[in-house]
């Protein structure tokens, strides 16, 4: 017989997780991963670029590192297409490549619900590309305050107060000296604003962590705005709701984190999906097709508890990476698939390097310990994904004050 082929699209999380589970077999088949990068990113830690608190490189590691050369085979290219009746993957460079079985893991992109502006002024950051030119916009920012001492360049503007925004406003509070240095004036010249259409930040955890984090925000002078919609962007200026009103904000450096939706290949390539989230059978494939899975942040799954699709994140992209992963052994033995479950470990929030938030398990942890798991929770990953190398090399060993 013929080798059986499959193709795993995106290294990230869950396309990696997949990967490893595959290259362990020892059965006869063949890999394909695409990626358009050379390297894999630690998604979770792109707001540390963006602020600048850490280089590109610490938070990534080759491609090549974690392919096993004589099971895998590793094409960069961008993804276009996929057409599931010809079982074909257009890609942008190199055309089309065929596939016996395909794993779709591509990802998340920025939404920004049509909001007038938003795709023009504000910068998003979405990989290491969109998140050095955050840290590159902010420098150029201090530079224009220093030619023209118009002090709407010193302002730097999140929108937008999930987990995303949280964690990049707490980094880029840590880089405020930096910023301030380059800018010729003192830190406190500098305000970092958070603008939020909810009436309060963080619904999924308690009162007693959620005043952690306001009370931190407070303390480092941070603007939050909560309960300010925001109605479009124009050139250096956030149009927000205030009440009956629309006021806006001026400043030198915008920053889009209102959410995402999956990538935009899913639309492209017909599946049934919203926000380019696919609602998948039980055991992660696509409803439509039975050799084609759909992991991480393009895939749904539904949350029995709530009823509503869990929240897409590395946690849950690397749990069904592994799962697709042992789904797939299972068919290409011509076995039964199972249904993916999901137990959420907890998540956690840092603010900074040193201060963190959150839950583990059903417990609340705060400060310094809470940075601590937050630490081991970034190791675990990269370990799940690279492997104990990329731990030694990427991982995070300041654990100690
Ligand atoms: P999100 O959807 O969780 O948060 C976006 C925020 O933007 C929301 O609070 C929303 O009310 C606000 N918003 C939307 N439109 C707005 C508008 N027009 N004006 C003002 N505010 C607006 O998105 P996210 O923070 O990017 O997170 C994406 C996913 O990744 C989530 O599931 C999140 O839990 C997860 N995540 C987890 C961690 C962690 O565990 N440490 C870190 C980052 C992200």
């Amino acid at each position: 017989a013929v080798m059986k082929n499959v193709t795993i699209l995106g290294a990230g999380y869950a396309g990696l997780r997949t990967l490893r589970e595959l290259q362990k077999s020892k059965e006869d088949f063949s890999i394909t991963l695409v990626d358009r990068n050379r390297y894999h990113f630690e998604s979770t830690d792109l707001h540390e670029v963006a602020a600048g608190t850490q280089p590109w490189e610490k938070i990534t590691y080759e491609i090549s590192d974690v392919v096993d050369p004589a099971k895998t085979t590793f094409i960069q290219d961008d993804v276009l297409k996929i057409d599931p009746e010809k079982q074909e993957v257009v890609l942008k460079d190199r055309g089309v490549i065929t596939y016996d079985y395909l794993v779709v893991a591509l990802g998340f992109r920025s939404e920004t619900f049509g909001i007038p502006g938003a795709t023009e002024y504000a910068l998003e950051m979405v990989d290491i590309d969109s998140a050095r030119k955050v840290h590159d916009h902010i420098l150029t920012a201090m530079d224009q305050y220093q030619a023209t001492q118009d002090r709407k360049y010193l302002n730097i503007t999140v929108c937008g107060a999930g987990f995303t925004g949280i964690e990049l406003v707490g980094s880029l509070v840590e880089n405020k000296k930096a910023f301030a240095k380059r800018a010729g004036v003192k830190p406190e010249e500098i305000t970092i604003f958070c603008v939020e259409a909810a009436p309060s930040i963080l619904p999924m955890f308690n009162d007693e962590l959620r005043s952690y984090c306001l009370n931190k925000l407070k303390k480092w002078d941070v603007a939050l705005m909560t309960g300010k919609a925001i109605k479009g962007l124009k050139e250096n200026t956030v149009v927000y709701a205030d009440g009956e009103e629309e006021k806006e904000l001026q400043t030198g450096t915008i920053i889009w984190t209102t959410g995402v939706s999956g990538s935009e290949v899913i639309g492209a390539s017909g599946f049934e999906e919203r926000r380019g989230r696919v609602s998948v059978h039980p055991d992660l494939r696509d409803p439509k097709h039975e050799n084609i899975y759909l992991i991480g942040d393009v895939s749904a799954v539904i949350d029995p508890l709530t009823n509503r699709p869990y929240p897409t994140t590395a946690q849950i992209a690397l749990k069904m990476g592994a799962h697709a992963g042992r789904n797939l052994l299972a068919q290409l033995k011509n076995q039964p698939t199972k249904a993916f479950s999901f137990q959420s470990l907890g998540s956690v929030a840092s603010i900074g390097n040193a201060h963190a938030f959150g839950l583990v398990g059903k417990v609340n942890v705060k400060g310094y310990p809470a940075s601590f798991v937050k630490k081991m929770i970034m190791n675990k990953s990269l370990l799940e994904t690279g492997g104990v190398k990329e731990v030694m090399a990427k991982g995070r060993f300041d654990l100690y004050r």
